[in-house]
């Protein structure tokens, strides 16, 4: 079991990884003050998930109820936080409820959110069960929900008690979420380490066969660049962020990129992430939709380039045209 630290003063807290971690109740006992948990899963990760987590708390004298959430981005909205608290209202939870999110960055997103604002604050725990939960969504204290004008539009900062990764879950998990955990890992290197960049080149040779010890290698990095990233900003403010677009952008389990260098294509191709974007969308709708994007500061748009691997900068300077020209050049022509 490795762990990394988000040291954020007195909103600080540790990031387990290791393999079968989910059953070890003592551990996520460990990030509880009360008692009482609420556990917070979808149908989906609940067939296979729910027990063992809510067993392994029952044995540390813990009482859990089990919420189960319905599948999918579009259920990422404020009418799905809303059935949490009235769950956790019916059943008369006080502010020493702990609540537990169970599942990928939407139902982390949801439950993170659920608990900043139940009776102003509340306890939450992550456990992660997607590749880019696990590097991403559940770190850094980002909650929210999708507004029909925009996604990610209404939440707020909140940090968890602490985040517990089981690398195990990944066994389940289907290829296409497995690429999109990878896409980010790779963005990780692209910004923020070279060194971390290489190794990865060197050592993911084959996406279909990933060995647990370098599953669990490219986690506790990618979670050690986030936390530094976290850290930087609560003391200086604005780096170049990690949740920002590269020179590709995520769209529903699909990502685009963008590489000119040629080794980050030659991995992002032997990752078989797409190079290009479906020729059902129009550069247009694609520049609309990042128009609404949070990354849009006082109506300027805000790109995140390399200067090199591993060295991104924050620029404005793109004009439409060739922002547009550039997207058009990436359309998939079938
Ligand atoms: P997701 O939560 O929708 O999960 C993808 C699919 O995998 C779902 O169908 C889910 O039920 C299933 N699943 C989850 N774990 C599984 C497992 N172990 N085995 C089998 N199936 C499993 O998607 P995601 O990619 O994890 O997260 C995307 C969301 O995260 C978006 O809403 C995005 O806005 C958000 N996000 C948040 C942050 C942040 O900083 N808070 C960062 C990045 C993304």
């Amino acid at each position: 079991m490795e762990s990394v630290r988000v040291a954020l003063a007195e909103r600080s807290y540790d990031i387990v990884i290791g393999e079968s971690l989910l059953s070890r109740g003592s551990l996520l006992a460990k990030n509880m003050t009360g008692d009482r948990a609420v556990l917070i899963t979808n149908d989906t990760v609940a067939q296979w998930y729910a027990q063992p987590v809510q067993t392994a708390l029952e044995t540390q004298g813990i009482a859990v109820d089990l919420v189960v959430l319905p599948d999918g981005e579009a259920h990422k909205t404020l009418d799905t936080v809303s059935g949490i608290w009235d769950a956790l209202l019916q059943k008369q939870y006080g502010r020493d409820v702990t609540l537990i999110a169970l599942g990928g960055g939407v139902v982390g997103d949801m439950v993170g959110l659920a608990a900043a604002l139940y009776q102003r604050g509340v306890k939450f725990i992550q456990i992660p069960t997607t590749l880019l939960a696990q590097v991403d969504s559940s770190v850094g204290g980002k909650t929210g929900v999708n507004h029909p004008l925009g996604k990610n539009m209404i939440g707020a900062f909140y940090q968890p008690q602490g985040v517990i990764i089981d690398t195990a879950v990944l066994q389940t998990l289907p290829q296409r979420e497995i690429s999109a955990g990878l896409a980010e890992v790779v963005k990780y290197g692209l910004i923020w380490d070279a060194a971390f960049f290489s190794e990865l080149e060197t050592r993911l040779t084959r996406v279909d066969a990933l060995e647990p010890e370098l599953v669990a290698w490219m986690i506790r990095r990618a979670c050690e660049i986030k936390a530094e990233v976290e850290e930087m900003q609560a003391k200086y403010g604005k780096v170049p962020g990690l949740a920002a677009v590269l020179v590709g952008a995520r769209k529903d389990s699909q990502t685009y990129v963008r590489m000119k260098k040629k080794a980050c294509r030659r991995l992002i191709e032997r990752l078989q992430l797409p190079t290009r974007y479906p020729c059902s969308v129009t550069p247009d709708k694609l520049f609309a939709a990042m128009r609404l994007d949070k990354k849009v500061l006082r109506g300027q748009l805000r790109f995140i380039l390399l200067k090199a691997i591993g060295k991104a900068v924050i620029s404005t300077q793109a004009s439409d045209e060739h922002v547009l020209s550039v997207l058009s050049q990436f359309k998939s022509e079938q």
